[in-house]
């Protein structure tokens, strides 16, 4: 990814101060997806990136990864699958809990995501990671569904906080834009 690429995509984020609840800056990515230049040059960038990886399935999480995942998936010509939040997947489930910073969010995958194939190698992406919590419980859940997480790949990486220092320890972390 060359410079000017890299900040085609930092500069079509917005940042929300104060969103969802004071001290926090919500990277909203919505002005990424509506720029046909910027969105054009994060999934190319991601294309010509994962064509190489062998992949199988890409995993996105609920919500915002679902859009970058699936777009992936159908670039690369292979299936999506969804990690949800407890309670929205219909069929047979595996789940995994977290800590947040009150309490515990869980994180789904269903028991058949990957077909029955053995080994599926899996890319797990989500538009930012910050505590790394939902990351680290989704790469859990990969290999517990039967598929190896082969990289955990962020749109945005707020390397302030340590969270993908926990991920790396599961599986290659690669991020586009990295946030002090
Ligand atoms: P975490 O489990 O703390 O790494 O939080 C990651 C999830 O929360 C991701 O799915 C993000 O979409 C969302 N998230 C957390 N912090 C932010 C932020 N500052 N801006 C936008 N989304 C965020």
């Amino acid at each position: 990814l060359s410079k000017t690429e890299r900040k085609i995509i930092e500069d079509s984020i917005r940042e929300i101060k104060d969103f969802p609840k004071p001290g926090i800056v919500f990277k909203d990515i919505t002005t990424l997806l509506s720029d046909k230049y910027a969105f054009g040059v994060l999934m190319n960038h991601l294309y010509q990136r994962y064509k190489e990886y062998n992949l199988d399935f890409i995993v996105g999480i609920d919500a915002r990864g679902f859009i970058f995942a699936s777009a992936l998936a159908q670039m690369l010509g292979i299936g999506f699958v969804p990690i949800r939040k407890h309670g929205k997947l219909p069929y047979t489930t595996i789940g995994e809990k977290y800590s947040l910073e009150y309490g515990v969010d869980e994180v789904e995958i269903h028991i058949d995501a990957f077909r029955g194939q053995k080994d599926a190698r899996v890319l797990l992406l989500d538009d930012l990671i910050a505590t790394g919590g939902t990351a680290n419980a989704a790469a859990t859940l990969i290999k517990q569904a039967g598929a190896e997480c082969v990289e955990a790949c962020f749109v945005v990486t707020l390397t302030f906080l340590d969270g993908y220092k926990e991920v790396e320890k599961k599986t290659p972390v690669y991020s586009i834009i990295e946030v002090k």
